[in-house]
């Protein structure tokens, strides 16, 4: 039954450049992410995610891998140590090649990518050079501008005591390459029938000439990455199946909106030499359309490149018609981070509620770090209290992420949960002891986008937050 309606306007327009700012401040404000060792000063292209972000990332990360690796049966996960032999690298072509083009400025000594200044998907160096030479050095506007030159993004260490040449090894660049050194071990251990996948979530590190919009483009990152290992003959229809997957992920799954997502299917020219097909979902970040997730017919590269240069036999034996081969593999690859924050722009709302301008952040309750909070009216009534405790541990046991929050006027526990994103609040009230006497054992739902509230039992209510989050 309802029992109060506030009003909201439409969502306020705001510039794109507003938006980035106004989402890191709610990210730093609200908890969801800070600057690496920002008392320090921090350091460029890393971030600490914090006590919401951590929720709201594991939230997207369990779901990927629900819907990736659980729900298929030919499907499996692995986690790979982030740092491997570095004969991995080189066989992968990551040492001598997993470059970017950069430019340096003369007169102010600013870096930055050579094809972002050139606004091409073009990487190559003599074409660069002829786009960037009446550019002028977006730091300083002086046309000092050096030639463009590429630069290897592998992050390096040492492994052991002795620091030369012998013991250097690499962070990872990406995750898939130890998920191409399982391909046997899966096999002899699960003997899967192709088609079959292995996935991954993990770290990696790329050393960015320019990490920057804030988690869009850092150093340190996570990605989720499954190679789909098939046989050549079903590379269209598989390639096309993984393809709409990762857009139905988004829409579906994670509740972006779709005019937030655009497809970019990758010109001959800007995909890898062995890629026979690459298609980006580009999702619309307050700084433009930008690569979220992608989709990449990788042939048989990896697998050939790691048995000839380990000299295993990475092939496959179909039973059935007694022929060995290498399979094709279908990439499926998706930054955490990325993810996070094309979920936060999606979600970034404001409106007018009463009088005031209130954000939001209208979160699928999927994801949402907090599914609904608990608040008795006034916290200085024990009565209240122990009524609002036992309702918060009625509804923990439809999901344990129910928060308790007893500090400020009730106005301002809903305006700090519109921020967090979280979906329902609960109020516990003298009506639900029973002043008013029909309305005993009831209490009242706040839904966060509407601001509506309505009076509800409390097993009426664990039963919306069970729905909600299905
Ligand atoms: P970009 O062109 O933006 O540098 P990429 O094409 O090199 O990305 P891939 O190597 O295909 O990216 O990596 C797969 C996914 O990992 C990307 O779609 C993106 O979501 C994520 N990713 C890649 N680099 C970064 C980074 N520096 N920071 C955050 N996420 C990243």
């Amino acid at each position: 039954m309802s029992v109060q309606t506030q009003s909201c306007n439409n969502t306020a327009r705001m510039s794109d450049q507003n938006l980035m700012e106004k989402i890191v401040s709610l990210a730093k404000r609200r908890g969801f992410v800070f600057p690496a060792s920002e008392i320090y000063g921090g350091i460029a292209g890393f971030w600490d995610y914090g006590p919401y972000g951590v929720e709201l990332v594991n939230n997207l990360k369990q779901l990927w891998w629900r819907k990736v690796v659980q729900e298929r049966d030919n499907i499996f996960g692995v986690d790979g140590a982030i740092i491997q032999n570095p004969k991995l690298w080189e066989a992968s072509g990551h040492v001598a090649g997993f470059t970017d083009p950069l430019v340096d400025c003369k007169n102010c000594g600013a870096r930055h990518r050579a094809d972002h200044l050139a606004d091409t998907d073009s990487t190559d160096i003599k074409e660069l050079t002829e786009l960037l030479k009446d550019v002028v050095c977006p730091t300083c506007g002086k046309k000092t501008l050096m030639p463009p030159r590429t630069y290897n993004m592998m992050m390096k260490t040492w492994v052991g005591p002795v620091e030369d040449n012998s013991s250097i090894a690499y962070l990872r660049p990406e995750t898939a390459g130890s998920i191409f050194t399982n391909f046997k071990n899966v096999v002899d251990s699960m003997h899967p029938k192709l088609p079959f996948g292995i996935a991954q979530v993990g770290k990696a590190f790329r050393n960015e000439i320019a990490p920057r919009d804030f988690i869009f483009r850092v150093r340190e990152f996570e990605q989720m990455e499954m190679q789909y290992f098939i046989s050549p003959d079903t590379q269209t229809e598989v390639y096309e199946s993984w393809r709409h997957f990762a857009w139905d992920f988004m829409t579906k799954t994670v509740g972006v909106r779709e005019e937030n997502l655009q497809w970019h299917e990758h010109a001959e020219n800007e995909r890898a030499h062995y890629a026979a097909a690459a298609h980006d979902i580009y999702f619309k970040f307050p700084h433009g359309f930008k690569e979220l997730w992608g989709t990449h017919n990788r042939t048989n590269f990896d697998l050939t490149s790691h048995a000839k240069a380990s000299g295993q036999d990475l092939g496959y034996l179909d039973e059935e018609t007694k022929e060995r081969f290498i399979p094709y593999v279908i990439e499926s690859s998706v930054g955490v981070s990325r993810m996070l924050l094309a979920v936060l722009t999606d979600a970034y709302r404001e409106d007018t509620m009463g009088e005031e301008v209130r954000t939001y952040l209208a979160l699928a309750p999927k994801i949402a770090p907090v599914k609904a909070m608990v608040s008795p009216l006034l916290k200085n009534k024990p009565e209240l209290v122990a009524k609002a405790r036992e309702v918060r541990a009625e509804l923990q046991k439809v999901h344990p992420a129910i928060a308790w929050d007893d500090n400020g006027n009730i106005g301002k526990r809903y305006r700090r949960q519109d921020e967090i994103g979280t979906p329902f609040c609960i109020t516990i009230d003298f009506d639900t002891l029973g002043e008013t006497l029909d309305l005993k054992g009831t209490v009242t739902l706040r839904n966060r986008d509407t601001g509506t509230q309505e009076r509800l039992s409390v097993a009426e209510v664990a039963d919306r937050i069970r729905t909600a989050i299905e």
